[in-house]
């Protein structure tokens, strides 16, 4: 008897978003046009490849600004940063490219603008997360952040007729749900944001991940263990009925033991994994006669964000 079709899903969209785009562009532009070192707070974007190969061409990535020599150029992140660290960067006069995906942005506007008007802020995000970090950075005093339904019960406010959730850009649009309605429940008053927190990109990644999950025997999603939209992948991939689904930064990180008995591979990526890594696994899935594609398309993406303000007239003039 012959082998059964051994056969890949391919999501789309998958891998970079706009705003990972911009930031790398901006790290290489940078190194380009000021010459290594470029100092870089925080990982650029959380993939480990894209890391790596940014440090290989004379990036240095610190953890604060402070690691940072007086007068030296620094790029803030695609995550975001608190006002606070802005602060610390003048202080130490040193030349800021800010990164920062025009996503974040907006939710950090969202949160000036609700604490200016006395609102209490409940941050749906993860504790410790780099966006989230920043965002309640702008108003401290007005914002908590709130993890999941679980933390619901320990959340208390001035005010339950002037309270509204935001949230962190790459969180599990389902997840992110239960919690707010946890959190209707305590306050029925509870304001909406004005518009999505949770990115295009995120949302698109995971409907297309959600459109194959329940055909797959096992999904492979390509990204860090750091990167929260790549983790959140894996979570939906499981609960659209995926057989078992894997986060892998590599194509040599598959276990051949997971390929057992399988028949169809869903294969997807983060937003910030580049498409080279997505090749290495469709090539090493070939060899192991997983050489049927078919590309499993929910959405088109054509947005594309224009350059930080620091790196665009010397772009002009290239
Ligand atoms: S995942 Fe969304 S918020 Fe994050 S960089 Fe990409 S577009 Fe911006």
């Amino acid at each position: 008897m012959s082998d059964p079709v051994k056969r890949v899903l391919l999501a789309k969209p998958r891998g970079y978003c706009a705003g990972v785009d911009r930031a790398v562009e901006a790290v290489e532009l940078a190194l380009e046009q000021h010459g290594a070192p470029v100092y870089v707070r925080k990982q650029i974007v959380h993939n480990k490849h894209v890391v790596e190969t940014l440090e290989e061409r004379g990036a240095i990535f610190v953890d604060e600004t402070d690691e940072v020599p007086p007068g030296a150029l620094v790029v803030f992140s695609a995550h975001g940063v608190s006002p606070a660290v802005h602060a610390q960067a003048a202080e130490r006069e040193l030349r800021t490219i800010d990164a920062t995906c025009p996503l974040v942005t907006k939710v950090h506007h969202e949160a000036k603008r609700f604490a200016r008007e006395d609102y209490d802020i409940l941050l749906v995000g993860h504790h410790g997360h780099e966006e989230v970090e920043g965002t309640s950075g702008e108003a401290p005093e007005h914002i908590q952040i709130v993890e999941s339904a679980e933390d619901v019960g320990g959340v208390t406010v001035r005010d339950p007729e002037k309270v509204i959730w935001l949230s962190q850009t790459t969180l599990s649009v389902d997840e992110t749900m239960q919690t707010v309605h946890a959190l209707r429940e305590r306050f029925p008053a509870l304001q909406n944001p004005p518009s999505d927190d949770i990115c295009y990109a995120t949302q698109n990644r995971q409907v297309a991940v959600k459109a194959m999950a329940a055909q797959c025997d096992l999904v492979l999603v390509v990204g860090s263990t750091n990167s929260s939209n790549s983790v959140r992948l894996v979570e939906v991939a499981l609960q659209a009925g995926a057989g078992a689904s894997y986060l892998i930064d590599y194509a040599r990180e598959i276990d051949d033991a997971w390929l057992d008995g399988v028949r169809t591979v869903g294969l997807t990526s983060g937003a910030s994994v580049p498409e080279v890594l997505v090749r290495g696994v469709l090539d090493r899935l070939a060899e192991v006669g997983f050489d049927s594609v078919e590309e499993i398309t929910t959405a088109e993406e054509t947005l594309t964000f224009s350059l930080p303000r620091e790196l665009r007239p010397s772009r002009a003039s290239r």
